[in-house]
């Protein structure tokens, strides 16, 4: 057996990772997700109580009782595995309940459901896209569509984050020898927290007799004013043409995904998307439990009109503390954009009882360091004073507040 030297080669390259600061650890949390949890870090350490800024639990509802107890239902009722694919013997009533209420959630005219947005977006285009076409993409759209791109046979072009003069040119260009033509973009992006301009993108398809695509992943629940997304926020529901969303961030938090859109998209995705085929069924604990996420969800507004205050007032202080932030949504990164200097707030915040991580290069462009702050309808107001305090002294003792980009990077470099 040669594992010998492949092993040696497996440790350099292990050991590459670690020198280059990017190997990623770890922190093990003793308590469900929710505002306040406990945490293990580093490991074999004594528990910290710390206030979670860095979940993707965006409404509060990964822990909320009435969705533990509709997990605990779906359980009893429908049982644990399926054990099969959807198309065998995997489809229960609850799945087509579930894909029924996600379409009318996000008005669309049909869903399908995968066991995550990763695999929706790894299946969708390879079932509805071929060499003939064109797919479209904003240069910083999530790992996953990246992927489902490479998966897919159609010709691809990338247009500059956000730039609509660049997608027009890039629209002209696919216009010349392709037949169909898909935009895919973000709703909301991870890492600025910014929003896609989808009401410009639909009318540059409409222009360009294109298909829009966005994945609102970080905004399916709570972006527009009844938290259908994107779309309702930037008024342009009826058209775009497919939705991709996940179950595992604002809607319940578990896992699971889908593509949502005109139905013969969803049609072809359940003939020929290769996750939906392949993979096993979602299964009946979190098919009910995300069923009564939608129905909490469509029956009040009350916990994304919680988050877009809680939002508002975090960046406000945040300004005002004279930090830099970017972005409009709960991803609130605030700027330091040196990479050392984010791990060591990173690690003072910990100490001050406040869970953020910081992000720098590869994970974002080089000089553009930043914590990145995620809120939740779960966070309280005593939450986010807490926060705004440790920001507010952490910023004091590195001698950052008031500073504009320039002087952070005069005193600390980039
Ligand atoms: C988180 C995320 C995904 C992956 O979702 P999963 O259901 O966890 O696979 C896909 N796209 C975007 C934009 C995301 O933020």
């Amino acid at each position: 057996m040669a594992y010998g030297t492949v092993k040696d080669h497996y440790r350099q390259e292990l050991k590459g990772i670690k020198e280059a600061g990017l190997y990623k650890q770890e922190r093990f949390i003793h308590s469900p997700q929710k505002a306040d949890i406990a945490v293990e870090y580093p490991p074999s350490s004594p528990l910290a109580n710390v206030v979670n800024f860095c979940a993707n639990n965006y409404l509060g509802l990964s822990s909320h009782p009435d969705v533990v107890a509709a997990a605990h239902a779906g359980l009893d009722e429908r049982g644990y595995g399926m054990s099969s694919v959807r198309f065998i013997c995997g489809t229960q009533d609850i799945h087509k309940i579930l894909e029924r209420k996600l379409s009318e959630f996000l008005g669309m005219e049909d869903t399908i459901l995968f066991p995550s947005c990763l695999d929706a977006n790894g299946g969708l285009f390879e079932a509805v896209l071929e060499s003939e076409d064109a797919i479209i993409a904003d240069k910083l759209v999530h790992a996953s569509i990246v992927d489902g791109m490479r998966l897919c046979k159609a010709q691809q072009y990338i247009y500059k984050h956000l730039n609509m003069d660049h997608l027009e040119s890039k629209l002209i260009e696919a216009s010349q020898d392709c037949r169909h033509k898909m935009i895919i973009t973000d709703g909301v992006f991870s890492m600025d927290g910014d929003v896609a301009p989808l009401d410009e993108i639909c009318a540059l398809a409409d222009k360009y007799d294109a298909m829009v695509a966005v994945d609102d992943s970080h905004a399916s629940g709570f972006m527009g004013r009844t938290g259908r997304g994107v779309h309702e926020l930037k008024n342009c529901m009826d058209r775009v043409d497919v939705i991709t969303t996940t179950l595992g961030k604002a809607l319940g938090g578990a896992s699971g995904g889908c593509v949502s859109g005109r139905k013969e998209i969803v049609e072809l995705c359940r003939q020929k998307a290769r996750p939906y085929l392949f993979s096993n069924t979602m299964p009946p604990v979190i098919v009910s439990a995300a069923i009564k996420v939608l129905d909490i969800l469509s029956h009040s507004t009350k916990r994304r009109d919680k988050l877009e205050w809680n939002t508002r007032y975090f960046r406000d202080k945040i300004e005002q503390a004279g930090l830099i932030v970017r972005g409009e949504t709960p991803i609130v990164p605030v700027m330091l954009f040196n990479a050392q200097l984010t791990q060591d707030f990173s690690k003072d915040l910990y100490y001050e009882g406040i869970y953020a991580v910081g992000f720098f290069f590869p994970v974002v462009p080089k000089g553009q360091a930043r914590i990145r702050i995620q809120l939740s309808a779960d966070h309280d107001r005593e939450h986010l004073d807490k926060a705004i305090a440790a920001f507010t002294k952490i910023g004091e003792k590195y001698g950052i507040l008031g500073l504009d980009k320039k002087e952070i990077i005069a005193k600390y470099g980039d």
